[in-house]
């Protein structure tokens, strides 16, 4: 479960956020939508512990992220825009690599069945060198997430620069991973891409919550 409780960011003078209260529980997959500037990256950088918020705060699985930045860092995982690898490293050692870092000591075979998950068991033994097109290196980000049995998902922008195949591929991973239970918020620019995945929409503009919707209401059915 993921939350925020009157969320305000200012950078000197400019509120980024103001007052921002969002909540995304077990199984929900939330879409953040909204245009440049409207304070996703903000939203996402705070609850990563990565930047304080000004005043309010954000909480995941119930522990506050101002209070305990380094616990919440282990109920979490983020999937950026462009998920950077190690370019000397195959997929598999790339998953291995990260997993490590986590505090995760994987088998071989372990690692393999994690990228089986994500579509990209055929790449696992190929280096990275330029050769993984964006829908695979996000993949593999994926199958970070799952290294680190992750809860709780940050996606920024996923999709932005893949191609509808890739994209509807990448969809359908981030959608078994809601139903798995896991909760998962997106910032995205996508809509078509947030209504068919999201179970939850929320639009944000300068830095409010201007819209929160079932994302079934922006669809002909039911
Ligand atoms: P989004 O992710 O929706 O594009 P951001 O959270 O990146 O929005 O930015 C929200 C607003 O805060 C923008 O006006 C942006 O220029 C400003 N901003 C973001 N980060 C900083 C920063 N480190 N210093 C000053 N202003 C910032
Ligand atoms: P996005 O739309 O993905 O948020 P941005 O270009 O808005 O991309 O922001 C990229 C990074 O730069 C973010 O981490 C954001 O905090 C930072 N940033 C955005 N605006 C400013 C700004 N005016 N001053 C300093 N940093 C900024």
């Amino acid at each position: 479960m993921l939350k925020t409780v009157n969320l305000h960011k200012k950078y000197n003078e400019y509120s980024a956020l103001k007052s921002l209260n969002l909540e995304v529980g077990k199984g929900e997959i939330f879409a953040l939508l909204g245009q440049n500037g409207a304070g996703k990256s903000t939203t996402i950088n705070i609850l990563l512990g990565l930047m304080k918020a000004t005043s309010g705060d954000a909480y995941i699985n119930g522990i506050s992220v101002s209070e305990h930045p380094q616990e919440i860092k282990q109920h979490l995982a983020y999937i950026p825009e462009t998920v950077l690898l190690y370019p000397n490293l195959t997929g598999i050692e790339n998953l291995d690599f990260f997993s490590k870092i986590a505090g995760f000591n994987y088998t071989k075979s372990e690692l393999s069945e994690l990228l089986l998950r994500t579509g990209l068991q055929e790449l696992a033994h190929e280096k990275d060198l330029g050769g993984y097109s964006k829908g695979m290196r996000q993949k593999v980000g994926i199958a970070i997430a799952l290294a680190k049995d992750a809860k709780v998902l940050l996606l920024d922008e996923p999709t932005s620069g893949l191609d509808p195949i890739a994209t509807a591929d990448f969809t359908e991973i981030v959608r078994q991973l809601g139903q798995e239970g896991r909760t998962i918020l997106m910032a995205t620019h996508d809509i078509f891409n947030a209504v068919s995945v999201a179970t939850n929409i929320g639009i944000m503009k300068q830095g409010e919550l201007v819209q929160h919707l079932p994302s079934k209401s922006f669809t002909a059915e039911e």
